[in-house]
Formats: structure tokens, C-alpha cells, sequence
């Protein structure tokens, strides 16, 4: 099936673009043709969403109106649930039983509801008098046409994460869903206008890096909110700087798993590799580095890697299927390439490192633990985005914190142990944007998500992200 792109509440041609295919990982068939958008292209949807900025069709809608559009937006995707649902294990072999019931689908209907809810949130708003005289007053207004280029771990997931808050502060919108991963987005395109949300205020634009790059250079849009690696993040930053653009950036993430000696070793097995294999490993709050406290780490690593090898793997809708492929061919070729330098290095294997033998037609990749390694070799340091997880032993609470945050991300990490007082420490000295206390991965629409240092800035999830894409303006009245 042919795509088009969604400019202005219409499916339209391409001016100029080429034609990507999209394949089913599993198999490495082609089941889908959508346009690689021109610079042509990516200039029509930004003028829709500045014409329907600026007309005010959505800018200048009461709180309460948007949020009523919104939440029937949130109503048609869950009708729908299923059928996007499987469209999008389709396109990214998820496991199905992850993606609808539980999984991806109703948490994007849910955050769109909570950012419906919080467009009526008027906290923040202010009047005084703060000269003799004068009146002040601060509006917050929404920033204008907003650019929001997504990755291709959680296709659905991460559009409606990225179209709620911007659509909740009044923003209009040109998305770009990632190369490979575009079909449930372009579903979306069809519940936005069945919403009755004007034309022109969501427009969604298939293509690659180049497309993305026209929209990150575009002078007329005023945000750019990325969910990406950091070496995007980093070269999206630079652009975004010619013409002074605010940045939202959500990148890459390496998060510690740090287990003290009174763990309890049923629950860090199963907490660890399911959180280590969840999305194969594409996920930026993955658990990929296990610190275990010294005593403890033999009994520890073998009772992950015992878990690890009882997750099963297979087709996304086999029942009981725990782990998909890896997204690409690329992207299985990246991990084999992370595994194989690290043997070369001399760690060991505890399990898996390389393909699956019953799964060898699309990009599997086994649960891996890797132990013997050096906190300053890249299997540590950078991030792999498969289902690998490497072990290290510390001496003591400052060495813990010290190997967790020795790396270049922050976005998550998680701390196992029952002293509270010894929580409460780490909670302070991690420098994540997230840390869990007995459990790694769990996220809800009103908790903030975002990175501290190289896993970028900006908040998605919670009514801080409708800040995120909001000025405040000061109005000055004589009296
Ligand atoms: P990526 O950086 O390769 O691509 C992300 C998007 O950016 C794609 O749509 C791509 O076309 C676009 N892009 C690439 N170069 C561009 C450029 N120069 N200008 C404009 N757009 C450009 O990332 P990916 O491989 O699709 O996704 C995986 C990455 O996303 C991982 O690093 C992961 O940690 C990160 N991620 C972060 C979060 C978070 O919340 N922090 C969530 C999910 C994924």
C-alpha cells in the first residue's frame, strides 16, 4: 500500500519527494510504500500550521473546547485500538499482547485524556501589583507552529506523547514519525480529522533525516521537540541555532540497575530482565548496566541470566511471546558489532550474544548478559538499543553511585534495596531525570519524563510538558 502525506486535513502528493519502503522486521518483507518528503513538502505543512496558528482556529479555542476535541480524539483511537494495535506490530514486530490490552495503545489514549484534562489547568496564570500604579499580568501563550520528530522504538506511543501537550498549550503541529516506522502515525492523521481538530493544526510529513533537517531549519517553525539519539539531538541543537528555535530534546538513555546486598534475588531477576528485554532493548530506559554489591554478584548474575533465557521470543502474535526482533537489519548489525568488540575485549558471555537459531529470517537478537567488563569500555559507556545487559560489582554505596553516574546520559536508573535511608541518598545523588526505588521501567501520564545531561532537556508526560511549549508574556497596565 501507497501512503500520502497529511497537510492541511488532506491526504497530498508528494512535490519532489521519492518513495521509502517499509518492512515487516520479522520477515524482512515489504509491506508498505510512503513518501520520502521534499523540502517542498515539508514547506506546504508548515504553512498550513501557520496559517492555522495564526487564523487562531485552534490557538484562540477556549481551554474547554480543545480539551473536548482532545478527548474524543482519545475516544476514536480506543475504538480503533485493536486494529492500530496490530498495524503497529506489523510494522515493528512488538509483541501484540504489549501493544493493545495494557500496552502502548491504552497509554496513549490515556495521556492524550490527561493532556485534554490539563488544557483546562490554569495554574501558572498571575495578576498583581507589583509597582505602585500598575496592574501586571502574565499570559501563557502557546509558541506557534511546532516541529515534533519522533524514533522508531514506540511509534504510536511516542506521537501522542508528542502531539498531547503541544495540542493542550494551543500549538499547531508538523510531525514527523520516524523512517521505518511511519503507519500507525499516518492511521492517526484519519481520528484527527474525524475529532473535528481543525485542518491544518496536525500535519504529518513521511520521510528521513533530510526531511527532518528541512523542518529543523524551516524559519517559520518556532520548536523543534525530538525523541531520538543524542547524536541527532546534538546536530538537530546546532541547526535550530541558525534561526534560534527553542529545543525539546528526549535522547538516548544508558540506565544503571544497582542492586545492594539485601536484594532480594527472586525479584532482581525478574525485574532486571524484563527490563533489559522490554522492546528488545530499543528502549531509552532500558536496563542495560547491573551494579551489584560485592558478596552478592555471582548468585545474582546467573539468577538474571537464568531469567533472561526463559524470556520467550518469537512473532508478535504468538501467545505468551515476551520479545520481537530488533527494528532493522542496521540495527542488529550495530548490536552483533557492540557484543562481538566487547568479546574481543575480553568479556564473557554468561548468555546468549548473537541470533537466535530458530529466528534467523528477521532481526532477532538473543537476551544477552555480558560480565567482565571495564566501566570504560563502550559496551558501558554508550548505548547498544538491543537486549544487552553487562555486569559490574561495586565495594560500597559511593562506588555504586560514582559507576552509575560515570557515563554521559541521565535519563533513568533504578536503585534495589529495602534501607530507606539508603534510598533516600541515592535518590538525591543520581543524576537521572528518573529514579525508581525497587523497580525499573513503570511510567504514568502525570510523572515527568525527561533526560538531566546528554539524554537532553524538556519534559514529556505530566502538565510540565505543556510548559515546555508555552512563553509566558508580561502585560504592564497603568492604572
Ligand atoms: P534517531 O536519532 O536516529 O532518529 C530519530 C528521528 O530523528 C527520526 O525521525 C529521524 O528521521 C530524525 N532525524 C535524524 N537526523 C535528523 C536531523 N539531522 N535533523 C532532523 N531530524 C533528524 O533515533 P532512532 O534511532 O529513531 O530512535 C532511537 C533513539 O531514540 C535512541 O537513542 C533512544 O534512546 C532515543 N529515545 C529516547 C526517548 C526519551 O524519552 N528520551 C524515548 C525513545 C527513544
Amino acid at each position: 500500500m501507497e501512503h500520502k502525506l497529511w497537510i492541511d486535513g488532506q491526504w497530498q502528493d508528494t512535490q519532489g519527494g521519492s518513495m521509502m519502503k517499509i518492512e515487516d522486521p520479522t520477515t524482512g518483507k515489504i509491506i508498505a510504500e510512503v513518501i520520502d518528503a521534499s523540502r517542498a513538502d515539508v514547506d506546504r505543512a508548515v504553512q498550513a500550521a501557520k496559517i492555522a496558528f495564526y487564523d487562531g482556529r485552534w490557538s484562540k479555542k477556549s481551554p474547554g473546547e480543545r480539551s473536548k476535541l482532545m478527548w474524543k480524539l482519545a475516544d476514536l483511537i480506543e475504538a480503533r485500538s485493536e486494529e492500530i494495535a496490530k498495524l503497529e506490530s506489523e510494522n515493528t514486530g512488538k509483541p501484540y499482547a504489549f501493544v493493545s490490552l495494557g500496552g502502548d495503545i491504552p497509554f496513549a489514549v490515556d495521556n492524550l485524556r490527561f493532556f485534554a484534562g490539563a488544557a483546562r489547568d490554569t495554574s501558572g496564570s498571575h495578576a498583581g501589583e507589583f509597582m505602585p500604579g500598575y496592574t501586571s499580568m502574565y499570559r501563557r501563550e502557546p509558541v506557534g507552529v511546532v516541529g515534533q520528530i519522533a524514533p522508531w522504538n514506540y511509534p504510536f506511543m511516542m506521537a501522542v506523547w508528542k502531539i498531547g501537550p503541544a495540542l493542550a498549550a494551543g500549538c499547531t503541529i508538523v510531525l514527523k514519525p520516524a523512517p521505518g516506522t511511519p503507519l500507525t502515525t499516518l492511521l492517526l492523521a484519519d481520528l484527527i480529522k474525524e475529532s473535528g481538530i481543525p485542518d491544518g493544526v496536525v500535519n504529518i510529513i513521511t520521510g528521513g533525516n533530510d526531511t527532518g533537517q528541512a523542518l529543523v531549519e524551516h524559519p517559520d517553525v518556532r520548536m523543534i521537540s525530538l525523541t531520538g539519539s543524542t547524536g541527532t539531538g546534538k546536530k538537530i541543537m546546532k541547526t535550530a541555532a541558525d534561526t534560534l528555535k527553542r529545543v525539546h530534546l528526549e535522547l538516548g538513555g544508558k540506565a544503571p540497575f544497582i542492586v545492594f546486598d539485601d536484594a532480594d534475588v527472586d525479584l532482581i531477576a525478574a525485574k532486571a530482565s524484563i527490563a533489559a528485554t522490554m522492546n528488545t532493548g530499543q528502549d531509552c530506559t532500558a536496563a542495560t548496566r547491573l551494579y551489584v554489591a560485592k558478596g552478592r554478584t555471582k548468585e545474582i548474575q546467573e539468577a538474571v541470566a537464568e531469567a533472561m533465557k526463559g524470556i520467550k521470543i518469537g512473532l508478535p502474535f504468538e501467545d505468551g511471546v515476551q520479545m520481537g526482533p530488533l527494528i532493522s537489519g542496521i540495527q542488529r548489525e550495530r548490536v552483533t558489532g557492540f557484543v562481538d568488540r566487547a568479546k574481543a575485549q575480553g568479556a564473557k558471555i554468561l548468555t546468549g550474544g548473537g541470533i537466535p537459531k530458530a529466528f534467523s529470517g528477521g532481526y532477532y537478537f538473543e537476551p544477552t548478559v555480558i560480565t567482565n567488563v571495564q566501566q570504560d569500555w563502550e559496551i558501558v559507556q554508550n548505548e547498544v538499543f538491543g537486549p544487552v545487559i553487562t555486569v559490574q560489582e561495586f565495594d560500597d554505596e559511593a562506588a555504586a553511585t560514582h559507576l552509575a553516574n560515570d557515563i554521559q546520559y541521565g535519563l533513568a536508573a533504578s536503585v534495589f534495596t529495602k534501607d530507606i535511608g539508603r534510598a533516600m541518598r541515592l535518590s538525591s545523588a543520581l543524576e537521572f531525570g528518573t529514579v525508581w526505588i525497587n523497580d525499573h521501567l513503570p511510567l504514568t501520564s502525570e510523572t515527568p519524563h525527561g533526560g538531566f545531561k546528554q539524554s537532553g532537556f524538556g519534559k514529556d508526560l505530566s502538565a510540565e510538558a505543556i510548559g515546555d511549549y508555552q512563553v509566558t508574556k508580561h502585560v504592564m497596565i497603568a492604572q
